[in-house]
């Protein structure tokens, strides 16, 4: 049986033993194979200064629907991120289709007096009333932690209501409270499209279980190439462009993808995972029930894994002359382009913070344009990550330190205050303690930025130039502003608030 036969999309602390607290080193979490995931804590801090919850992510996939609405059964206040999560979706939907449009998304608002008598009546009123208005060809329910506290039953709802509405009805569970590690929002609406609009084949009864879906056709030379929001149409374009130069037609999957048309992925011949942190869940589910093959190694940012990721790719279709003939024309071509950069960058120390996959194949790819890593923090760490923390290891004059923390800034400003990086990558909202310590900060993914393939490594190395010729910026924010730490947690040790029971 399938996880997505279930009702909800396991927690992945059960599924892939994922952890969020450890303070370790490059070369430990290289050695760290067949080990648990949690090494060698329980997975816990004894002080934090937040988390992430798992509806963030899940909002900037559904938002980009076309022809769907984003229906939040939950406290109102639970879309907030929606707000800052509307431009990318206005960005991308004009670049894809043509035209700016705004994601759709209502909201439940659910009350003290809901919290007593039940939500349910107010979903069933709220769907129908989302279909009148807007006739969408989906409504994508996403439950919050109220209804999962009172035990609102969401998809007994939609069962109630589907035959009541044109709209196709996603029920997408993202309780808040189940999960530390928000890259479950994945796997929950992978789940909520699974269950629902993929069914486009037959299956039948055999002696272990159910069939491959059958009755679709397969088309040979189409791959799936998937993006749950981690790129931009800038990398899309340039992944498009290389796996077309291997003769391949790609299906973009599944963001900015019309719901109707999402039934193409199970007609794909190999579908390509552009990050394993991401879509291990839903390409599993694929290969099982609808007998597409799946490719989950290697992000293909940085030179060499863009290579990496490339030959694997054409092993799948036996062209694997070809695919060595174009990485070595798009390397030369690359280095030569390069060689300006590198004086500037040759020995500048950096500090790397992202989600796990982003993180390990960014500090590689600065490892190759000249910057030597001094730390990495990630979100969380799963077994898919243990490959990654090897070639870094085997890339590294020295070893360095590895934080796995979801949030916790503290941990973070410690770390740069040690290390004392000449740059530092983060996300756009994680960039605030590096910049205030003076430290030249860049964003390590933006939708209208190129980070990926060839073209990725161009574009990071052009801007960093430009950015380090002149880090003035940071040094007098520096002088005008300072982090809320008191010195003697400066003097701590960093890691000293995860907990350290456990096995590993
Ligand atoms: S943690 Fe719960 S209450 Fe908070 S935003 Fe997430 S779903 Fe809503």
């Amino acid at each position: 049986m399938s996880h997505i036969d279930l009702k909800t999309a396991p927690r992945r602390e059960d599924r892939l033993g994922a952890c969020i607290a450890h303070g370790g080193t490059i070369c430990e979490m290289a050695g760290a194979k067949g080990k648990k995931s949690c090494l060698q804590n329980d997975g816990e801090r004894a002080f934090t200064q937040g988390s992430i919850c798992l509806l963030l992510p899940a909002l900037a996939m559904l938002n980009t629907l076309p022809d769907n609405v984003v229906l939040q059964h939950s406290a109102v206040g639970c879309g907030s991120c929606t707000h800052s999560q509307n431009a990318n979706v206005r960005f991308g939907s004009a670049a894809r289709q043509g035209r700016a449009k705004d994601g759709v998304w209502l909201s439940t608002a659910m009350n003290e007096t809901d919290v007593i008598t039940g939500g349910e009546e107010k979903l069933e009123q709220a769907i129908i009333e989302a279909d009148r208005r807007y006739q969408p060809f989906s409504i994508t329910v996403v439950s919050g932690c109220v209804p999962g506290i009172i035990g609102d039953d969401i998809d007994g709802v939609v069962q109630r209501i589907q035959p009541e509405v044109k709209a196709r009805l996603l029920p997408v569970h993202c309780e808040g409270f189940k999960t530390k590690i928000w890259a479950t929002a994945y796997d929950a609406v992978y789940h909520g499209i699974g269950r629902t609009l993929l069914r486009g084949g037959k299956q039948e009864e055999t002696a272990d279980g159910l069939s491959p879906f059958k009755g679709l056709e397969r088309l040979p030379s189409t791959v799936n190439l998937m993006n749950v929001s981690s790129m931009g149409q800038v990398d899309e374009l340039e992944l498009e462009r290389l796996l077309r130069t291997l003769t391949l037609d790609v299906n973009v999957f599944p963001v900015f993808a019309h719901p109707e048309s999402m039934v193409k992925a199970t007609q794909a011949s190999l579908s390509i995972s552009t990050c394993p942190t991401h879509d291990d869940y839903f390409l599993s589910y694929l290969e099982e029930r609808f007998g597409v093959p799946a490719l989950i190694q290697h992000m293909p940012i940085g030179i060499e894994n863009t290579g990496l990721w490339l030959r694997d790719v054409a092993a799948r279709f036996g062209i694997e002359q070809q695919a060595e003939q174009i990485i070595a024309q798009e390397e030369s071509e690359l280095r030569a382009a390069l060689a300006e950069f590198r004086p500037l960058f040759e020995g500048k120390k950096v500090f790397i913070s992202a989600g796990e996959f982003r993180a390990l194949a960014t500090a590689r790819l600065l490892e190759e344009i000249g910057f030597t890593v001094v730390g990495i923090r990630s979100f969380h760490h799963d077994h898919f990550a243990e490959v990654e923390y090897r070639k870094l290891a085997a890339s590294s004059r020295e070893d360095y330190v590895i934080d796995i923390a979801n949030v916790q800034p503290f941990e973070e400003a410690n770390l740069l205050r040690r290390l004392k990086p000449d740059l530092f990558l983060g996300h756009a909202n994680g960039n605030g303690t590096a910049a205030k310590l003076g430290i030249p900060t860049h964003v390590i993914y933006h939708t209208g930025l190129a980070y990926i393939g060839y073209k990725g490594v161009y574009e990071i190395a052009r801007r960093l130039h430009r950015q380090l010729k002149n880090p003035v910026y940071n040094r007098k924010l520096s002088e005008n502003v300072r982090l809320p730490y008191r010195d003697e947690w400066y003097g701590a040790n960093p890691f000293t608030y995860i907990n350290q029971g456990g096995a590993a």
